[in-house]
């Protein structure tokens, strides 16, 4: 059985809440795991705090250390494959640097994430429906830093990008590279090119993509062969820039810039999110690229159907880090 059903959460979001394992340097430290996993079967997280203090949260689903990337992928799934049915998606990984984002979302060679499973399982499905249905699936690969968008994909790298609305409500970036993908071979090259590409240009990569949202965008074509219909969706992954805060000495200069826009950004995302759970008549979309960016795929499409959000809120399981882990959480139940 590949697809969990996951319980309708209010409206069309849902929070999965994901917490590593203590790393080896952590356990050599003598590094302590505050978290409580009793209750993880019905969607609760225990963070033991101070002594007897324990707070807990609920979310639509919470995977120990010992999950794996398969147990993951199967409650993404059904969401995932709606982009077959006309539903824009969207799917991010919030939360501090290092507590597994980009593990979700990209993973290793031998453990692959979110984005690679994504696409394997569209071409799955895409190659049951060959009698009734024709996809056409592309991709593209951007990042966002500093309030600019690059492309990762694009052999020229200098080229300036904006978002533009088509007049169908439709947002999209002229100029962008869309690369075709016809199969999981293909995919993997195009992610590890994306990847590559990310790396270009910063003396140390980890804190570049720690700072940095990276992007995908998959792009499906939709033509039923019965009715004639032909559907536009979207599907956005996004691998957030780390939400810690910064230590006061440390913000100066270039890296104060950073942080803004990082700090901008996510709590953008938080507003929109917020304000579509709340059905709130104003969603305030054009604050930062990001959510300028996944406008389509958060909240109610302009064009199409409705949409899906997913959000992994990453935590690690250390004492160290207790109080960047509260801050993710009560950031995600903010959203829920
Ligand atoms: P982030 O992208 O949030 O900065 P990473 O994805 O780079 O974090 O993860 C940090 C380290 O922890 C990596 O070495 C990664 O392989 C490891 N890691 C993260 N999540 C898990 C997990 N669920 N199981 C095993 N290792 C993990
Ligand atoms: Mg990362």
């Amino acid at each position: 059985k590949l697809y969990n059903q996951v319980q309708e959460a209010k409206g069309n979001i849902r929070v999965f809440c994901r917490c590593r394992p203590l790393s080896k340097p952590e356990v050599v430290a003598g590094c302590a795991s505050v978290v409580d996993f009793d209750a993880a079967k019905d969607g609760e997280l225990g963070i033991l705090s101070h002594g007897s203090n324990k707070k807990t949260f609920k979310f639509d689903r919470v995977y120990t250390p010992k999950d794996d990337q398969v147990d993951v992928f199967a409650d993404a799934a059904p969401m995932v494959v709606s982009v077959l049915d006309g539903y824009n998606v969207c799917i991010f990984a919030y939360g501090q640097t290092g507590t597994g984002k980009t593990f979700t979302m990209e993973g290793t060679e031998a453990r692959r994430g979110v984005n690679y499973r994504t696409l394997e399982e569209l071409f799955k499905i895409a190659n049951e429906r060959t009698e009734t249905h024709s996809y056409n699936i592309s991709v593209s690969v951007v990042e966002v830093y500093n309030e600019q968008i690059r492309d990762l994909l694009a052999t020229e790298t200098s080229k300036k990008l904006e978002i533009k609305q088509a007049s169908e409500g439709f947002h999209h970036i002229p100029g962008i590279v869309e690369a075709k993908v016809e199969n999981t071979g293909q995919v993997w090259n195009v992610l590890q090119t994306g990847s590559r590409a990310r790396a270009v240009g910063s003396n140390n990569v980890n804190e570049h993509s720690s700072r940095s949202h990276c992007m995908l965008c998959i792009l499906v074509r939709a033509d039923n062969l019965i009715t004639g219909e032909c559907t536009k969706s979207k599907l956005w992954l996004v691998d957030l820039a780390g939400s810690e805060r910064l230590a006061k000495t440390e913000v100066q200069g270039d890296r104060l810039k950073e942080a803004q826009n990082i700090n901008r950004s996510l709590s953008a995302l938080g507003d929109v999110i917020s304000a579509l759970a709340n059905k709130s008549s104003h969603v305030p979309y054009r604050n930062s690229k990001l959510t300028h960016l996944l406008q389509d795929s958060l909240g109610k499409a302009l064009v199409g159907g409705d949409s899906k959000t997913l959000m992994f809120v990453q935590i690690s399981p250390s004492d160290q880090d207790i109080s960047e882990t509260l801050s993710s959480l009560n950031f995600a139940t903010r959203v829920r």
